[in-house]
């Protein structure tokens, strides 16, 4: 564009000076996380709700919906892949959505949820379902509420997925769900007859944590994190955040009795954090400046910490260094012993310890409690025997209490239904994208078992990195792999890699 419109410049104002303020809450937000003393909660909850309830109001405002407006036609004939055509395409369409929800819906859902997440953290210390069950009601009728404000076609669920995958549809994920279970179900029940409950026993060696976190940084460094750009903190929950493309937080956390929860969580955080250093930096401060959804995401997260840090490849180069770092807890361990049992199939209670095997089927039985709960074909008092049966016909095993059962998960007490099905959507993008990946480059096994992840890096970076929010997951892709979002690539991968390991 030979001069960009004023429209557009007043609009990339407003929104850097929007963004400004969500980058601003993720910086309380993640000191909240790791280093804010407990007397600072109060006094932190104002500052946050007043930055995010400012953002709101600025971003919904008539001026930038006028803005939006007048250039509405122009963007249409400029280049559909520019920064300035997918700014005003994609803008419009949150705009709609941000401009749909009234603001005392959203200020009611976050009373109920502030109270909501102290009755769950109470309930699930107690294991009583029913301390949590009159927020649970609220939570669910304003979720009914405001999908009924954002409008949907054909499921009430749809409106709540698109929160977290832009144009994801409810019928598409139940059809890849339903290809899933019946293909992982059967396999899930092969490896519980042979499984051995002491095949990761010798990952349970107490090791220092301060090595732990030494090993961690390192593997991160290999995979390309800048730390010029980023760093890694210490935090209960591991999570990763941005305060620009240029400043990447990740926290980890550290079980001196278990180390592959501090090295699979760093190498887990340091896919998200290795997308959001990749933006192109000339998205900074327009809202572009983000992952394309949640599942795409999670896509990368998964691609280091299971394709990658599950691999033989990786370990044929890691584990002489691991051996070296923890000689007394790893010198009489052999290759193929150790390969296993961070490869270990249990089928478990608890979601978020759960194997690359069982994990989805996890995900599955929360989309489909969620979509009865929301079209009421079950009584929310009944929930807790609604998941203990599918956990049954799913897994095999039945939670001894509700902790381990119905109330494991936060998401609920925060108010977020819709939110589950990107765990699982981030595990088929990442096996496809993967797969494209190692068409396009040759000997990239070699390269990882090398510990050399610069080629891999630089094909993430073009392919899915750089575009942050231009595209909507479906657009991806599509554009990446050439073909859509299909279970086939995740459900052979499955297939060999624990096929061989269990001999199925
Ligand atoms: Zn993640």
């Amino acid at each position: 564009m030979e001069s960009e419109p004023k429209e557009l410049q007043e609009l990339k104002r407003r929104l850097g000076e929007i963004r400004d303020l969500h980058r601003a809450a993720a910086v309380l937000s993640w000191d909240q996380q790791t280093y804010m003393p407990p007397g600072g909660a109060a006094a932190r909850a104002e500052q946050l709700a007043t930055l995010q309830r400012t953002a709101h109001i600025w971003f919904t405002s008539d001026e930038v919906g006028q803005l939006l407006e007048a250039l509405r036609a122009p963007a249409a004939e400029w280049d559909y892949d520019s920064d300035e055509a997918s700014l005003v395409r994609v803008t419009l369409r949150d705009y709609e959505k941000a401009r749909r929800i009234p603001p005392a819906l959203i200020a009611e859902l976050a009373r109920v949820s502030t109270l909501a997440y102290e009755a769950w953290v109470k309930a699930k210390a107690m294991a009583d379902f029913a301390l949590f069950l009159p927020h649970l009601e609220k939570i669910v009728d304003l979720n009914i509420q405001i999908a009924e404000a954002l409008g949907y076609q054909e499921r009430l669920y749809d409106a709540l997925l698109d929160q977290y995958e832009p144009q994801m549809k409810t019928a598409q994920v139940a059809a890849l769900f339903d290809q899933l279970k019946a293909e992982l179900v059967p396999i899930v029940k092969d490896i519980a007859r042979q499984t051995d409950p002491d095949d990761d026993a010798l990952l349970r060696r107490p090791m220092d944590v301060q090595k732990q976190w030494d090993f961690g940084l390192a593997v991160l460094r290999d995979m390309g994190f800048d730390f010029n750009r980023g760093r890694q903190d210490r935090s209960v929950h591991p999570f990763t955040t941005a305060f620009s493309i240029d400043d990447v937080r990740l926290t980890t956390r550290l079980d001196p009795n278990y180390f592959p929860t501090a090295l699979f969580g760093t190498i887990h955080e340091g896919g998200h954090g290795l997308y959001e250093q990749g933006l192109a930096p000339t998205l900074e401060r327009t809202g572009l400046d983000d992952g394309a959804s949640l599942g795409i995401h999670e896509s990368q997260s998964r691609l280091w910490e299971n394709l990658i840090g599950r691999s033989r490849a990786f370990w044929s180069h890691y584990f002489p260094r691991l051996q070296q770092m923890f000689p007394e807890q790893m010198r009489d361990v052999e290759f193929e012993p150790f390969y296993r049992a961070i490869n270990s199939v249990k089928p478990s209670f608890i979601r978020v310890e759960a194997d690359e095997v069982t994990y989805n089927l996890h995900i599955m039985l929360r989309f489909e409690l969620e979509n009865d709960m929301l079209e009421r074909r079950v009584r929310l008092r009944d929930l807790p025997e609604a998941w203990n049966a599918k956990m049954e016909e799913y897994l095999g095993i039945v939670p001894p209490n509700d902790a381990l059962g119905v109330l494991q998960d936060v998401h609920w007490s925060g108010g977020m239904l819709g939110y589950f099905p990107t765990y699982s959507l981030g595990n088929l993008y990442s096996v496809q994208f993967f797969e494209k990946a190692k068409r396009d480059i040759s000997g990239l096994m070699d390269q990882i078992a090398r510990g050399d992840f610069s080629e891999l890096l630089k094909w993430l970076r073009q392919n899915i990195h750089q575009h942050g929010r231009k595209y909507i997951p479906a657009e991806l892709v599509l554009k990446v792999t050439g073909n859509e979002l299909a279970a086939t690539d995740y459900i052979r991968y499955i297939k060999q890699k624990f096929g061989e390991l269990y001999s199925l």
